[in-house]
């Protein structure tokens, strides 16, 4: 016989109130909730214990490449703390400042693949700027543990490791994900090719995760892209708790849903692809996320601005499509 807790749990999730929950009527009170909000978030997920500090951003390897300059950085997020990531500047961007494509990865490994696997290349040799950073514990960013060349090695993260570390502060993984974005932003507004005023994020999972946290708490981001993440919490979190320990945020099923997050967005362009078979959304399918999109539709719909909420569905996994990403972000950005 076993005696589990987990029923228990899921009934408890729908018997607790959202305290933030997205319930604006008009422009202004939904400025107001985002504010409050954002303030709500920064403590929940310990970023106001970030510690800020001089970047001290370094270029330390530049390379021509076909159509754009792939350049290395290292630059310091917190003391002590060492943010490497890759810039990729279009050949024009000597010359005139270029919109920039913030692109931070998922899991399976890090800012290496998603340069070199996804959307990067294409985007720099079209006259994007690109940035693809380390989440901690990713890439070179991993702990003692995970460390080490091999292919099954790279492609391990120390999000468990670290999540432990911190929770005991009050801090969490996703907290830090977005503190290292906004610092990085910090050091890349200030560049002579980057135009400030035409930023997207866009990644694809734990890189969508990254990319709504950061668009909802910071709103140099103009436009949003993300895939295989925007899903209800409760199917996909609490019915399905075997998810990297980076998705989970104390006190976060009390506080919000992915629709309010979504509301935080709006009205700036907001791009979701989901796959109809994508495991992560949990048994219910998209019926784990018409409902929040439904949630961040009501907030568009404060500023006439619905069609700045795209909902792209394939009929795959838990996989990247981007079908007409391109044509969202040429638009928009
Ligand atoms: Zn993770």
């Amino acid at each position: 016989m076993y005696y589990t807790c987990k029923k228990y749990y899921e009934r408890k999730f729908d018997s607790v109130k959202r305290e933030y929950a997205f319930l604006a009527e008009t422009q202004k009170e939904h400025q107001l909730w985002r504010e409050e909000a954002r303030k709500r978030l920064v403590v929940l997920t310990g970023m106001d214990q970030c510690v800020r500090v001089e970047a001290q951003a370094e270029c330390k390897q530049r390379t021509q490449m076909e159509g754009y300059v792939e350049e290395y950085w290292l630059m310091q997020t917190e003391p002590g703390v060492v943010l490497p990531f890759y810039f990729l500047k279009p050949d024009k961007g000597d010359q005139q400042r270029c919109p920039v494509v913030l692109n931070p990865h998922g899991h399976g490994g890090g800012k290496e693949r998603v340069y070199r696997e996804w959307f990067a290349v294409e985007l720099a040799r079209k006259g994007y700027c690109v940035v693809c950073p380390d989440e901690r514990g990713s890439g070179e960013r991993r702990e003692q543990w995970q460390q080490g060349d091999e292919e099954e090695k790279r492609r391990m993260n120390s999000h468990r490791e670290i999540q432990q570390m911190i929770l005991g502060f009050g801090q969490c993984m996703i907290g830090l994900a977005v503190w290292d974005m906004m610092r990085l932003l910090d050091e890349i507004t200030g560049w002579d090719c980057v135009d400030k005023d035409r930023i997207a994020c866009a990644g694809m999972s734990g890189g969508g995760q990254q990319t709504v946290w950061l668009a909802a708490m910071d709103d140099r981001i103009k436009a949003a892209i993300t895939s295989g993440y925007f899903y209800g919490f409760k199917d996909s979190l609490v019915s399905l708790p075997g998810n990297c320990a980076c998705n989970f945020v104390p006190n976060m099923w009390r506080t919000m849903d992915m629709g309010d997050m979504g509301a935080m967005i709006a009205p700036r362009p907001l791009f979701v692809e989901s796959g109809e078979k994508d495991h992560l959304e949990g048994a219910r399918g998209l019926k784990n996320v018409y409902p929040q999109m439904e949630i961040a539709r009501k907030a568009y719909a404060l500023y006439g601005a619905e069609e700045n909420l795209y909902h792209s569905v394939h009929d795959g996994g838990h996989e990247w499509r981007g079908e007409g990403m391109m044509e969202f972000l040429d638009k928009i950005v």
